[in-house]
This record gives structure tokens, sequence and C-alpha cells, in this order.
């Protein structure tokens, strides 16, 4: 006999590295779109939102042409 829980209670996802696999720290406030550097890894990630779901992706370096 299964429980399930459905009191609706909203559930804050446990985000994931895309990188290290590991666990990332986001605030509720979070918004799509912030950047956050994962301090395990180093990387910069950005939060969007896919199928209403907030993921973690690795955000794309911003290119600054150094002129080489
Ligand atoms: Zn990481």
């Amino acid at each position: 006999m299964q429980i399930e829980n459905r009191s609706g209670e909203p559930v804050v996802p446990k985000l994931k590295c895309p990188v290290c696999e590991g666990s990332v720290d986001i605030p509720d406030d979070a918004l799509e779109g912030e950047l956050f550097e994962h301090q395990e890894c180093g990387a910069q990630l950005e939060l969007v939102i896919e199928n209403g779901q907030l993921v973690l992706k690795l955000a794309e370096e911003v290119a600054e042409d150094w002129g080489e």
C-alpha cells in the first residue's frame, strides 16, 4: 500500500550542476536567466525554465573579443 503526499506544497527542486552533477543552491526568489557560479567546480550556470521546471544549464561564456 502506497501513501502519496498530495498536500500540494511547493517543492523546491534540487537543481543539479550539468558539469559536475553536484547539487546547486538556488534561492527561492531566483529568476529565469539568472546566473550562478557553482562553487564546487566553478561553472557558470544559467537558470532556465524547461517544461515548467527550473533547470540549470551551462551558461555560454560572454565572448570578449580581445582582438587577437
Ligand atoms: Zn558544478
